[in-house]
């Protein structure tokens, strides 16, 4: 038996010295079955089987995992509604944690869409009815003051990832509560099936504050807390506490990625952060990564500069800011100024075009760096007609709403038009894929944030790139891990959208995708991780002792020696 199997065993007691929970060293019978990190189900060994008294409680056949994958393939398959996909998926994790990450790792562009966007969305929706067994850590509102204690129940003590939402902003869903407990667990399905990062070091945690949502306080299978939620201080120190928790649990390098937070505390808590812990917020960065990448790729088909584009962006939360800031931020490293970068950018809200001194729906926070003077203009067709943009991008959650009228707009004034529809899920998607190409007359230039399949148009095939965050995100977290980076720039975000452009070949564009394909996404995160890793090195943010654990091999994700090779090279 390995030493990773014998350390990873169910049953923990906590230990006063070190306040952590320790594991007996040894443990027989039926635990190796039911514990998740533990089972191999038919694919124990005879040998195991008796040493580990489950001989008899298993047929006796033996099945190699390779067979036990094919047996995967077949059940999903069987099922044709994704959402039981899903809660198969789901339970496959739940019983052997190996076959699952083997499972979705060799299969990623069929498995993701169903543990993360879209399918996520679905399940999270009804999570009170496929809700199972717990796979990460509820804390909330009413545990403050013992925030440490309920970490200290997670029965893990090496834990160098934490996804948290709150809930609020579900994708493109609105406010969901404690359902939204399918984002971080899906998020940390792909820290390890893409970047490597063991599954114990992965902790999902729904803060739950209540929720909005009257539906959820209504429907008797709601999980959360029924009342609405709560705001202002309360809030913030809960928030204060658990920050403080992790480090005291966990230490001061684990990685804090926030998800899903409702537009106004996630630009707050981002800022109020970022310098005291290591942590980023996915929704705000990583999608800012994702679609820089994906725009820095296009330039290759417009040959033109970044600063050569008009960019519009129906929406301006938290990805179109995040996006519009690293855009300024890629102008500036092409020799643009501050300036003239935000005067590249027009921004639409719900109130319209964002001008200054806009007399209805005021202009604050970050937008108002992208404040035009400018009459007020309310209906995104006359704005798109009067900026005459290169580039639309739709992330406003508003279904549909790059009409075949503005795509042919966009085509009459552009030879390529760009144009992202990355409302998730799908059904918010600004357009299809096939209306952007058909009303195009092929000549657009499409990504989109939900997976749409191949179109064919007047005899070509195009293959529509998805301008996944999780090209990004498992990259990232993996280069930070494993450098130890105290606290995280958006300078790394904008070195991990230039090396996912890098990443598109000629063959990728000529299909009309400005992402690899999918099934390079693991290439991808590693990429990504190591050129973190040279950033850390060049600018002196390497942690020394976690070097020397990957420099020794011990401990830490799968992929640390091969970034620790990148480095010494
Ligand atoms: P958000 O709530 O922070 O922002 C939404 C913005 O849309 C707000 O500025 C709001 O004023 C604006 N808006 C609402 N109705 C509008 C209307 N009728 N016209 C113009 N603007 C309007 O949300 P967010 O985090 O920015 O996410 C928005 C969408 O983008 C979601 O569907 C989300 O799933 C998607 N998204 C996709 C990706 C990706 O594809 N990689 C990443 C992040 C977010």
């Amino acid at each position: 038996m390995s030493e990773q199997y014998r350390d990873r065993l169910g049953q923990w007691t906590f230990d006063e010295a070190t306040g952590d929970n320790v594991c007996p060293a040894t443990i027989r019978g039926l635990d190796h079955l039911r514990n998740p990190c533990l089972n191999k189900g038919m694919a124990f060994t005879l040998e195991e089987r008796q040493v580990l008294g489950i001989h008899g409680l298993i047929p006796p056949r033996f099945k190699t995992q390779d067979e036990q994958l094919e047996l995967c393939r077949l059940n999903v398959e069987r099922y044709p509604e994704d959402l039981n996909k899903y809660i198969y998926l789901m339970g496959l994790q739940d019983r052997n944690e190996r076959l699952f990450y083997r499972f979705l790792s060799e299969n990623v562009e069929q498995l993701m869409p169903i543990v993360y966007t879209p399918t996520v969305g679905l399940a999270c929706q009804k999570y009170g009815l496929i809700y199972r067994r717990p796979r990460g850590l509820f804390i909330t509102i009413h545990d403050r003051g013992h925030v440490y204690d309920v970490l200290r129940n997670w029965p893990e003590s090496d834990v160098r990832a934490v996804v948290v939402t709150d809930g609020e902003r579900i994708l493109g869903l609105g406010d969901l509560g404690a359902y939204g407990m399918g984002i971080p667990v899906g998020k940390l399905a792909l820290y390890t099936a893409l970047a490597g990062i063991k599954p114990h070091q992965c902790l999902p945690i729904t803060l739950d504050v209540g929720t909005n949502t009257q539906t959820l306080l209504d429907d008797p299978l709601y999980i959360g807390l029924r009342h609405k939620r709560i705001t202002g201080a309360d809030y913030d120190d809960f928030i204060d506490e658990f920050m403080r928790a992790v480090v005291k649990r966990y230490g001061q390098n684990t990685l804090i990625q926030f998800e899903d937070f409702g537009n106004h505390n996630a630009f707050r808590l981002l800022d109020k952060y970022r310098e005291k812990y290591c942590t980023f917020n996915d929704d705000i960065q990583g999608t800012a990564s994702v679609a820089v990448a994906g725009l820095l790729a296009s330039l290759r088909i417009t040959d033109t500069r970044l600063s050569d584009n008009i960019i519009l962006f129906q929406g301006a939360g938290e990805a179109s800011l995040g996006i519009a800031q690293l855009c300024v931020m890629a102008m500036q490293a092409e020799g643009t100024s501050i300036e003239d970068a935000r005067d590249k950018i027009w921004m639409v809200d719900s109130k319209g075009l964002i001008v200054k001194d806009r007399p209805e729906g005021g202009v604050t926070g970050h937008k108002v760096h992208y404040a035009r003077n400018h009459t007020p203009i309310k209906n995104l067709k006359d704005v798109i007609r009067e900026a005459k943009p290169s580039v639309i991008i739709g992330a406003a959650a508003v279904g549909g709403v790059f009409t075949p009228e503005i795509l042919r707009d966009m085509a009459s004034f552009n030879k390529r038009p760009i144009v992202f529809a990355l409302s998730n899920p799908t059904t918010k998607a600004e357009c299809t894929a096939e209306a952007a190409y058909t009303n195009t007359d092929g000549k657009c230039v499409f990504a989109s944030g939900s997976p749409f399949l191949p179109v064919k148009y007047k005899g070509q095939i195009f293959f529509p790139g998805q301008g996944n965050n999780s090209y990004i995100f498992p990259g990232v977290a993996l280069g930070v891990i494993c450098t130890g980076i105290r606290h995280i720039s958006d300078e790394i975000f904008l070195i991990a959208a230039q090396a996912l452009a890098a990443l598109v070949s000629e063959e990728d564009l000529d299909r009309g995708s400005l992402y690899p394909p999918l099934n390079t996404i693991q290439k991808c995160s590693l990429k990504i991780a190591v050129k973190v890793a040279e950033y850390a090195y060049e600018h002196g943010k390497l942690h020394v002792k976690l070097l020397l654990d990957i420099l020794m091999g011990i401990n830490g994700p799968y992929c640390m020696q091969d970034i620790s090779l990148n480095i010494i090279q």
